[in-house]
């Protein structure tokens, strides 16, 4: 065994078995070998590093399904504006100015925050992939890179097509860094790509066997932009050109009709929930417990640290889950267990890995985080589920273990060096923040 968890409380993310008081998790060559509980008979067991569970839970690492995760360079840069202004006006001028290591130091940045707030798997939709991809590797995280076929903001309005930089990036990094690494298309939106274009990359995806990750219907602006230019809303675009017969992360979903929504379904697309990035850039509130009541599969994703501003999961779990209760006037609605499921397996389903991670269970990749629960805002515990979504922080993140390996533990990180990484990343928002 190379890491024993011992005497520890285990949300297993396992229907059939959510909940273990008190049990072991043994973890060998990356994967769980086993889950059990203290009451099952054990032969003796020895691992290379044994933790002691007392007063901890594990539970699966959160899988972030939308964000770009260089942006936390522009952290708490241009506030309280509406998405169209926040983009075109703010956000593209300050990107122009990016070079490519400054992704890579950026996204760094955002990885750390994520391992220790229990992101052990992410999305991600950016530029410069390969720095993205070179700090996913160096770092230990899991991730799903999306890379676009087109350059944008290129400062005249020009399209370039990179259709070969998006072969040569799935050459380069699918199934790379020890498997940890997933390839897909970047689509950004249907306002910022063509009818061609969007025709192009249904084409590339299907060729290449990839996802897609789309940003849809995030605010009325766009909706009504759609209506007006094809007659049809962005979804039923993405339908007409293709893009919806590959695997699809659709973000956002605010601004859906019955149609829409009957969409989703039939094409099995995954909606990334942004809650946080929703209500701050006034974009609206998704409909959230009417896409689960349709069995449409719903994960969580932050949107990038220009929209949030942070890349903390646990935050946007306990928003995702309160929101709608508040919304809808129904207590009822995402309940805590729901909004767990939304941050992990169904994570892992919209990222093509459904069944190899995202619960505790015997067989896949051992991504798991160790909460210490031995706090006072997390004492008594009395429902662990209900604790994990309404009173657990972030900060509460123990010891993150991503593919078998201990990336962060009592707080510390294993693979990033911290200072470093805050310290160039500073620099570089002196530079391009203007
Ligand atoms: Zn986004």
């Amino acid at each position: 065994m190379d890491i024993l968890l011992k005497n520890i409380g285990i949300i297993t993310g396992d229907m059939d078995n959510p909940h273990i008081e008190e049990g072991f998790v043994g973890i060998k060559d990356g994967i769980i070998d086993f889950v059990s509980s203290v009451n099952d008979s054990m032969p003796e067991l020895k691992a290379r590093k044994i933790i002691d569970g007392k007063n901890r839970l594990v539970m699966p690492g959160l899988i972030n399904t939308h964000t770009h995760c260089g942006m936390t360079i522009m952290r708490n840069f241009a506030n309280d504006l509406p998405l169209h202004t926040w983009l075109f006006d703010n956000i593209f001028p300050v990107e122009a100015r990016l070079k490519g290591e400054d992704i890579y130091w950026g996204t760094m940045l955002g990885i750390a925050e994520m391992i220790k707030t229990g992101t052990t798997m992410f999305s991600d939709m950016y530029l410069d992939m390969d720095e993205v991809a070179k700090a996913v590797e160096s770092s230990g995280i899991r991730a799903n890179l999306s890379i676009s076929p087109i350059k944008l903001n290129s400062g005249d309005n020009k399209i370039i097509d990179e259709t070969d930089k998006v072969c040569e990036f799935y050459k380069n990094w699918n199934n790379n860094a020890d498997r940890r690494i997933t390839v897909s298309l970047e689509v950004h939106s249907t306002y910022l790509f063509s009818r061609e274009w969007l025709e192009k990359s249904a084409y590339i995806a299907k060729k290449l066997g990839i996802g897609i990750q789309i940003h849809i219907q995030e605010t009325k602006r766009e909706l009504a932009e759609s209506i007006e230019k094809y007659g049809i809303t962005p979804l039923d675009l993405c339908l007409q050109t293709g893009i919806l017969d590959a695997p699809v992360i659709a973000a956002h979903c605010v601004y859906l009709n019955d149609n829409d929504m009957d969409i989703l379904k039939a094409k099995n697309v995954s909606v990334a929930h942004n809650p946080t990035s929703n209500l701050k850039l006034g974009s609206g509130i998704a409909p959230i417990p009417g896409l689960i009541e349709r069995g449409i599969n719903v994960s969580i994703g932050t949107d990038g640290a220009a929209s949030n501003n942070n890349l903390n999961m646990f935050e946007e779990m306990h928003i995702a889950a309160l929101l709608h209760k508040g919304y809808y006037n129904d207590p009822g609605v995402v309940s805590a267990r729901e909004a767990i499921t939304m941050a992990t397996s169904n994570g892992a389903e919209a990222n093509g890995l459904n069944g190899i991670t995202g619960a505790v269970k015997k067989g896949m990749k051992a991504d798991l985080i160790i909460i210490d629960m031995n706090k006072p805002h997390l004492c008594p515990v009395n429902d662990p589920v209900s604790a994990l979504v309404y009173s657990v922080q972030g900060s509460d993140v123990e010891t993150t273990i991503i593919n078998g390996r201990i990336v962060m533990e009592n707080r510390v990180l294993s693979t990033i060096d911290e200072e470093l990484v805050m310290g160039r990343v500073r620099e570089i928002a002196k530079r391009v923040i203007k």
